[in-house]
């Protein structure tokens, strides 16, 4: 044990990865006494593939973190390297903040974090078996027989249960390369009827970058004006590199293909399925046979760290194939592996037997987070871990579950994916999932989620003032625009292509035609007075989807209505007639909460639909 701050807890986090992490610091950001206990006082903060943080999608997830007060967005900020925006060319709700990170100054920052939040013991310790009374989890046990009592447990133990690592044909069971697996908790949870699966995950050789030719490589460096995860983030803090880029050949797929029989992902080791977003090498190279080359970014694990992190050629081939077909890339001729690339395959849970709070169903007050539900990726998993820390608190202190909506936030958009579709692969994010993704963008996160995260509890008193001040500016600076009116004619002079007949319009509406900048509304006058930079660009990017968003409404109003018809816990799919057996299964397996939710279930109808509206009324008129 290695941080105790209580001896009595009201949530136990079991796993200290990004789930766990997030986890125990939204519980105890609500003021309930939390432990976290993890296989490795080292744990906090590991990143067990790329040494990056967001993207598209992702990098909206660890925003809605931060606006809700968690911890990954402020350790990314800390320790990142090279910060870009991706897809800087479209439009702002489809741009994804990501951050290359220093490995080090990463868990550094992460540990800084956990050890200094009020209500958090962190415990060094393997949960080897859980606690019950009736349908209710009251504490866990760890492998030294100590026991631990509590009201609540979020379990987030990634891909270590039952974890077996493949290279080649050489298997080793772990939970990742240098980790023991998790395996009595997985037959733990096999023995509560917990629904697992299996998946797998794969990582790229290690490079070692004093052996690679940098001089002949193209080099990326990051964004001039870094954009940050945190919404109270003002700069960067670490010293700003650039990542090599260079490409596979037909040497390298030659090699590649010439052994598939011996890689563990095409020699038929591995029964798990993985992640069609993250591919290997081997599965480009058959998936697209047709291309001669991928891209391979070189991207540095530190600023103190010769480990480069071949981004692009993650494999299960054996060792000495890896260095063969390595050494064919340009730049990596004379590249020395400092470990290699491996698949990893892991049990999972059925999503579907989750809540939207994260419960399992068959199980009171025990709640899961992370890669264990058939995702992939920190930030998906540290999204979770905020969901299910949140609600375990509340459990703990007996207040009502806590769900995200669709509408408000990717969080939500996730959750209901995990929970009513299941996964049949590693489940990552993506803005493509979000149907509302135009209201739905990185930089409005803390609009959408601060004020409600301050109403729960977990958002605290600094964040909370920063908020108020920058709304204020805002809604300041808003009034002035519609204050503003120019003529079309004065817009055309400003460089905006409009008719110079057109009518005359406020400072807001000019700012949604295409070309007009706040810059161009300033040139003909309008004064915004000491704003910051980070506003004006706000104002700019809710101008050009305002119009967008206003069609939205009308749809997001009527999901908020068929979320408004909620279908009772113990409602009777089984005894519906008219309804097929097999979405009578679905059903069942789901449990949705809303006739919204089982709208989206796969295969459901309308007529269906319209079956299950008649009976929850008639119940809920039997119970008026
Ligand atoms: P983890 O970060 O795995 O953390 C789990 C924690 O639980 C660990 O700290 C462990 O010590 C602890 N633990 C486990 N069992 C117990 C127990 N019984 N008692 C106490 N503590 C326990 N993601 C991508 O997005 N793209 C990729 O390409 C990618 N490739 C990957 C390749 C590999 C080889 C691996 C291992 C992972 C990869 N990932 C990738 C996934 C990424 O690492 C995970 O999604 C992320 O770390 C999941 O976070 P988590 O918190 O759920 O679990």
């Amino acid at each position: 044990m290695f941080h105790v701050k209580h001896l009595d807890f009201e949530v136990i986090v079991i796993g200290g990865g990004h789930a766990g992490c997030d986890a125990a610091h939204a519980a105890s950001r609500m003021g309930v006494r939390t432990a976290l206990i993890t296989l490795k006082s080292s744990d906090l903060g590991v990143m067990s593939c790329n040494p990056a943080i967001g993207g598209l999608g992702k990098g909206h997830l660890v925003r809605e973190i931060d606006a809700l007060d968690g911890v990954m967005g402020h350790a990314a900020d800390a320790a990142g390297i090279q910060f870009r925006l991706l897809n800087r060319k479209k439009g702002p709700a489809v741009q994804g903040p990501r951050a290359q990170a220093d490995r080090k100054l990463y868990r550094r920052a992460m540990v800084n974090l956990m050890t200094n939040s009020p209500n958090l013991s962190i415990l060094e310790g393997e949960v080897v078996d859980l606690q019950l009374q009736k349908d209710r989890i009251t504490g866990v046990i760890l492998g030294d027989g100590s026991e631990l009592s509590c009201s609540a447990v979020v379990l987030t133990s990634g891909t270590f249960l039952r974890g077996t690592i493949h290279i080649g044909h050489k298997t080793l069971a772990a939970g990742r390369m240098g980790d023991r697996p998790s395996v009595k908790l997985a037959d733990r949870l096999r023995d509560l009827g917990a629904p697992l699966g299996r998946l797998k995950t794969g990582t790229p050789p290690r490079l070692d970058g004093r052996t690679i030719a940098w001089k002949h490589l193209e080099m990326q460096p990051g964004d001039e004006d870094p954009t940050l995860f945190s919404f109270l983030s003002d700069r960067v803090s670490a010293k700003q590199i650039s990542c090599g880029i260079t490409h596979t050949n037909e040497e390298t797929h030659q090699i590649i293909q010439d052994n598939l029989d011996s890689s563990a992902l095409y020699g038929g080791n591995i029964s798990g399925v993985g992640p069609r977003y993250c591919p290997s090498i081997e599965d480009k190279v058959v998936r697209f046979s047709e291309k001669t080359s991928h891209q391979v970014f070189l991207e540095p694990e530190g600023l103190d760290d010769h480990t480069i992190y071949p981004n692009g050629i993650s494999t299960s081939l054996p060792e000495d194939i890896q260095q063969t077909y390595v050494r064919t890339i340009p730049g990596l001729e004379n590249a020395e592996i400092l470990q290699p690339g491996y698949a990893i395959e892991y049990d999972f849970v059925d999503p579907r037997h989750l809540s939207l709070n994260l419960e399992f169903r068959d199980l009171n007050g025990f709640f899961l987070a992370g890669q264990i539900n058939g995702t992939t990726g920190y930030e998906e998993a540290a999204a979770q871990g905020v969901v299910a820390g949140l609600n375990a608190a509340r459990y703990a202190k007996s207040l009502e579950a806590i769900h995200f909506k669709r509408r408000d936030s990717y969080i939500g958009v996730m959750i209901d994916d995990l929970v009513t579709q299941g996964v049949s692969e590693p489940y990552r994010m993506f803005t493509s999932r979000a149907e509302y993704r135009l209201s739905l963008r990185a930089d409005n996160a803390d609009q959408r989620l601060t004020e409600w995260g301050r109403d729960l509890g977990c958002v605290g008193d600094d964040r909370w003032a920063a908020f108020g001040e920058k709304m204020n500016e805002l809604s300041v600076s808003k009034r002035k625009l519609k204050d503003f009116s120019v003529t079309s004619r004065d817009l055309n002079k400003v460089g905006v292509r409009v008719s110079p007949d057109g009518p005359r319009r406020n400072g807001q509406d000019a700012l949604s035609l295409p070309g007009c900048s706040m810059d161009s509304l300033e040139a003909l006058g309008l004064y915004m007075g000491d704003v910051s930079r980070e506003t004006l660009v706000q104002i700019e990017k809710d101008a050009l989807y305002a119009h967008y968003i206003q069609r939205q409404s009308s749809e997001v109003e009527s999901l908020s209505r068929d979320e408004g018809i909620q279908i009772p816990e113990d409602f009777d799919f089984q005894g519906l007639p008219g309804l097929s057996s097999e979405l009578k299964a679905k059903l069942n397996l789901v449990r949705p909460n809303s006739l919204a939710q089982a709208g989206r279930i796969q295969g459901m109808t309308p007529v269906a639909l319209s079956l299950i509206l008649g009976h929850v009324k008639k119940s809920d008129r039997r119970t008026a």
